[in-house]
């Protein structure tokens, strides 16, 4: 009886208790050994996993290309990065759907570029005219800039306070809202 077999994928030859059984109880082995078998079921998992989340870039591309208000569009995008884990995350993602879309040369990359478009039209609508603020109000738009993007993406900051020798501590919880951040500096 051979004890060894040969893995048609890594092409080794190994002892056949590296072949998993086809079925529990069979005597049927898989031609596969085991470290190959992992490895194409983790590499299913990651083109599943993949395929999943470029399915849900595309339908939040579609959406954004509605006409959308701006503040439709500031809560989709808002969705877009949470689902995603964070701005890199969907970052990530969207670059992922991009090259995806351009290799299939189908209407996908279009998507893209139009999504793009879209953004920078929503940018150029709100901003503001800085130079017909008061100093005062100037100081006060930028803090209510600060504190939004604080608020919406918590990791960046603590990531940009760590970069400059400052700590972040989280402070009680106040109420119903989001838990806030104190920033105090690092004696060093
Ligand atoms: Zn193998």
């Amino acid at each position: 009886m051979t004890t060894t077999r040969f893995c048609e994928y890594c092409l080794r030859v190994l002892p056949l208790t590296e072949f998993r059984r086809r079925r529990a109880g069979g005597t049927a082995r898989m031609r596969e050994c085991r470290a190959c078998h992992n490895q194409s079921e983790r590499d299913r998992r990651a083109r599943k996993q993949a395929g999943q989340s470029r399915k849900q870039v595309g339908t939040y591309l579609t959406r954004l290309n509605d006409d959308l208000t701006n503040k439709q569009i500031r809560l989709l995008c808002s969705a877009m990065i949470s689902h995603f884990g964070g701005l890199q995350g969907f970052i990530g993602a969207w670059s992922d759907y991009y090259q995806y879309a351009v290799k299939q040369r189908g209407l996908g990359a279009y998507r893209c570029l139009e999504s793009v478009i879209r953004l920078m039209q929503y940018c150029e609508e709100n901003r503001r005219d800085t130079s017909e603020m008061t100093d005062e109000e100037l100081t006060c738009s930028i803090r209510e800039d600060i504190r939004g993007l604080i608020q919406q993406c918590p990791e960046l900051a603590v990531t940009a306070a760590r970069e400059i020798g400052w700590r972040v501590e989280p402070v009680e919880r106040q109420g119903r809202g989001k838990s806030l951040f104190r920033t105090v500096r690092t004696i060093r």
